[in-house]
């Protein structure tokens, strides 16, 4: 038997718990680990709390990032005692995923841990830090660079949101937080924002072309605060649209793009191939050292998630939940 996070669904609706687990009803596949630790993704807290249809199939043991341990594996690419981390594939909303002391894996979907970053480090990262560093990633390719003005990133004091802030000003980039939680200014700082907006400037209606001002963005947001960020990117910028905390519309024109050559990049961190995973992973090691991860991380225990799932939704976690088993 192993401890899970449950989820279930009847007449009377959703249903997360903590259970015993028996190891037998582990999904097949080729390599299974003892879950070392897993985090909760604002995508984890939707499909605890049921307030949105995220798991496809029930029961299901949420959690869509974890670092485990080997313990079986029929895979070539992996041994016993290797350390495996995984992020998206829809594990956690089609397959038991990592809200578990156990999990049951496709070798594909895994990667081996970085050297230099810890499994707890790792999860303080998860698919919300990963998911900014592919955002910046993708400013970086499109050849913005420091020397070329300042990045917005909106929903600044989420887990994306505060990742994206610390890893582009450790690459040296200004930084300004487009934040609906200004009390928090100084977390902020401390990551490197040298300036703070209020989020109510970007997320009403606006004018299809703005003041430039962005020479790139990192948009957690979407709705009208990805169009508003679009509308006031400089000419030949770029936007990396990730997250859709604001709503998934996108009520823009086509302006910022015909008359400004303003560039949007989609991120997709779910099914992103094995190389970019890679790439990413490596950058986030190399960029990042403990005083980061303690800045933007707490750590809890398995009997805490259900409740955390809640609060964050509700706006009262800042930064990034590890879950160590
Ligand atoms: P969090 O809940 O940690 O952060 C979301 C942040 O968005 C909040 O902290 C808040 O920032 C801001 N926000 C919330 N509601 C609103 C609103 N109504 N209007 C404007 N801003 C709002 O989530 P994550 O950082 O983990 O994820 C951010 C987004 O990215 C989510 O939509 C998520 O689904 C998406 N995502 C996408 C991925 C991908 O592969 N593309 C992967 C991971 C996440 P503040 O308090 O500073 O205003």
């Amino acid at each position: 038997m192993f401890k899970a996070i449950l989820i279930n669904k009847d007449e009377q609706g959703y249903r997360s718990v903590l259970n015993d687990v028996d190891e037998q009803q582990l999904p097949a596949a080729d390599v299974t680990v003892k879950v070392i630790a897993s985090t909760i993704n604002y995508k984890d807290a939707l499909a605890i709390t049921g307030k949105a249809p995220v798991v496809r199939s029930f029961p299901m043991v949420p959690g869509i990032d974890l670092v485990g341990e080997v313990l079986q594996s029929d895979a070539d690419r992996f041994n016993v005692g290797d350390k495996v981390l995984l992020n998206g594939f829809g594990v956690g909303e089609g397959h038991w995923g990592g809200l578990a002391e156990k999990a049951c894996l496709k070798s594909d979907w895994l990667i081996p841990l970085p050297a230099g970053i810890t499994p707890e480090q790792a999860m303080a990262v998860g698919t919300a830090g990963y998911t900014a560093m592919l955002s910046v990633l993708a400013l970086q390719k499109h050849g913005i660079t420091p020397a070329h003005g300042e990045i917005l990133v909106t929903g600044a004091n989420g887990g994306v949101g505060s990742y994206a802030v610390r890893i582009l000003s450790k690459l040296g980039y200004q930084v300004v937080a487009a934040t609906g939680r200004p009390e928090e200014s100084d977390y902020l700082k401390k990551l490197g924002a040298v300036d703070i907006l209020p989020r109510s400037q970007f997320s009403e209606p606006g004018k299809p072309l703005q003041k430039e001002r962005w020479a790139g963005v990192v948009d957690c947001v979407g709705s009208h605060t990805l169009a508003n960020a679009c509308a006031s990117t400089r000419y030949g910028g770029a936007v990396a649209a990730c997250g859709l905390a604001q709503g998934m519309d996108f009520p823009s024109s086509v302006a910022p793009f015909i008359l400004r050559g303003v560039t949007l990049y989609g991120i997709d961190s779910v099914m992103r191939p094995l190389a970019d995973r890679v790439q990413a992973w490596q950058h986030l090691s190399e960029l990042l050292n403990p005083e980061d991860f303690d800045a933007i991380s707490e750590v809890i225990s398995l009997d805490q998630v259900i409740d955390t799932a809640s609060a964050l939704l509700e706006g009262k976690i800042q930064g990034r939940v590890v879950v160590k088993m």
